[in-house]
């Protein structure tokens, strides 16, 4: 089954993780002059696919069964890196998806490593500190042959974070003794080699791509962020972050959600005291002065930039028609289905895609993982500033090459590729292109 045909079809749009990564990819490899027939196949297909069930004793001593997932894409450029994370709905078709993701985005912003990710099926929010710290050890420890520093680096993605990798890292070293395994995972705490500006480098790397965007002119009347009016969905590492980020650079925070529901204040919202609040009653929603919406009526929102931070699929067939937002941000991965981006190039309403706008935290991964080989901690300033530097030169690749399509440079002039398709053009090219560099072995 076919994602485009059915959305075109007015069928119900096939939401399947897979389907969704191959009409992206399909639609950018048909732009990628000479590519190979058997180079495609490849490209589309993950490496390495792992998927493990075992036991953990939970706290009131029962026994439960748990199912993980960690999936290597590919390996051109480097080691599998990716994030692992933690939802009641993981699958494996959504790990192989997002890890094929991976692929792409090191490559768009040409840090050394190939795309893998990483899932645990389970419900954080009913788990026990306790519960979680066995659950990741035991699940790290059915992985120990397959991570490695120079094989296979997990991060934090969703309901993961430092204190994860921190058990992570500490169960790997266990099992092997002798060697310096701290770049064997990245988003670690500062003290155990975290890298500074890691956590906030995805909500920066946000930032640092829009500004781009917006500094040549490409959304009218808005050539920096300052001004813009700016809705958020998701309140974690990623939204929550880049909430006060924009905020800094004198954006109006109109709204922001998590996924109890959204807050709406029509003159801005306080990042610092909505974080406040959330940190007191475990939600957004319910803050002084503002109105509660629901996470639809966010998205649909009046504003001049949609930020997406939380779960794929957001922006879909069924709600692209009401988008109101002038720019779409992808903080999160795989936001916006392959319909929903027929439809807003076809409104005119521009989207910076993920492999782009979010890969501001792989890239800061990356420099974690150089600063544990060399047992170095770089400053914030440091590190962000080198981020922005990648960010910047990957939004400058991607407009670049989008107006020589626009105007028909490499193609016919009515087909006119999205932002998305053009920034997956120049990572398949890249992949592609060192694929055969190296040689198809034997
Ligand atoms: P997080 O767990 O820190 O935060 C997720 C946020 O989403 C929370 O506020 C949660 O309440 C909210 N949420 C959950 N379900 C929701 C729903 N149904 N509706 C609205 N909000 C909901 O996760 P994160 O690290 O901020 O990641 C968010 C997204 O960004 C994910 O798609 C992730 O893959 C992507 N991403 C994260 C990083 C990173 O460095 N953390 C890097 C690249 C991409």
């Amino acid at each position: 089954m076919n994602t485009e045909s059915d959305a075109n079809n007015g069928g119900a749009e096939n939401l399947d993780p897979i389907a969704i990564s191959e009409t992206q990819f399909d639609r950018a490899a048909a732009q990628v002059k000479g590519l190979k027939r058997g180079l495609v196949d490849f490209l589309k297909k993950p490496k390495r696919v792992n998927i493990v069930n075992f036991p953990v004793e939970m706290d009131d001593d029962s026994v439960q069964s748990f199912q993980g997932f960690r999936v290597v894409h590919n390996r051109v450029f480097g080691p599998g890196k990716g994030g692992i994370r933690y939802h009641p709905e993981v699958t494996m078709a959504e790990v192989v998806s997002l890890a094929k993701l991976m692929t792409w985005k090191c490559a768009l912003v040409n840090v050394p490593f190939g795309g893998a990710k990483g899932g645990l099926v389970c419900d954080v929010k009913n788990l026990s500190e306790r519960e979680l710290r066995r659950i990741t050890r035991r699940f790290t420890s059915e992985l120990f042959d397959e991570l490695g520093p120079h094989q296979d680096i997990p991060a934090p993605d969703l309901y993961t974070g430092e204190q994860t990798m921190a058990w992570i890292f500490d169960t790997f070293d266990k099992l092997h003794p002798g060697f310096n395994n701290r770049p064997v995972v990245t988003g670690k705490p500062i003290e155990m080699g975290g890298a500074y500006g890691r956590r906030e480098a995805t909500a920066n790397g946000c930032l640092f791509a829009t500004e781009r965007f917006l500094s040549k002119g490409l959304l009218h009347g808005h050539n920096e962020v300052a001004g813009a009016r700016v809705a958020i969905q998701g309140f974690g590492d990623v939204g929550g972050i880049a909430a006060h980020a924009f905020h800094r650079r004198g954006a109006r925070i109109v709204a922001v959600s998590d996924s109890k529901g959204g807050i709406y204040a029509e003159d801005g919202l306080d990042p610092a005291l909505v974080e406040e609040f959330k940190a007191g009653s475990g939600s957004v929603v319910g803050l002084a002065d503002t109105m509660t919406i629901t996470n639809d009526e966010l998205l649909e929102l009046d504003c001049d930039i949609l930020l997406p931070a939380a779960l794929g699929n957001q922006i879909h067939a069924g709600n692209a028609d009401a988008i109101r937002a002038r720019l779409v941000v992808e903080g999160a991965n795989n936001p916006t289905t392959p319909a929903a981006d027929r439809i807003l190039q076809q409104r005119g309403i521009q989207i910076l895609p993920d492999i782009l706008v979010n890969a501001g935290g792989v890239t800061v991964s990356y420099y974690e993982w150089v600063q544990n080989q060399i047992n170095e901690q770089w400053d914030y300033e440091t590190t962000t500033e080198k981020m922005r530097v990648k960010i910047n030169a990957a939004t400058d690749a991607v407009i670049d090459r989008w107006q020589r399509f626009a105007v028909g440079e490499e193609n016919s002039a009515d087909d006119k590729p999205d932002l998305r398709t053009v920034a997956l053009v120049i990572a398949i090219e890249r992949v592609a292109h060192a694929t055969l560099m190296r040689g198809i072995w034997p």
